[in-house]
């Protein structure tokens, strides 16, 4: 499983749901990641969202690797 982090607070995401992701081209400063869950009520992640086909011809898997 892979754990994801709030790039706003830092914080682990336990809802990937909810997530807001943003492109690289948006990125400002990100936090630095930290064990504590994020408490934001739109966790951010730097980083094109799942299944985001990017132009450069690569398809991300639907399964990331274990
Ligand atoms: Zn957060």
């Amino acid at each position: 499983m892979v754990e994801i982090h709030c790039h706003a607070c830092g914080g682990f995401i336990s809802e990937p749901e909810r997530i807001s992701y943003l492109l690289p081209s948006n990125i400002k400063t990100a936090a630095a990641p930290h064990s504590a869950f994020c408490m934001c009520a739109r966790p951010v992640v730097y980083g094109p969202p799942p299944g985001y086909v990017s132009s450069s011809g690569m398809e991300m898997p639907d399964h990331p690797k274990a």
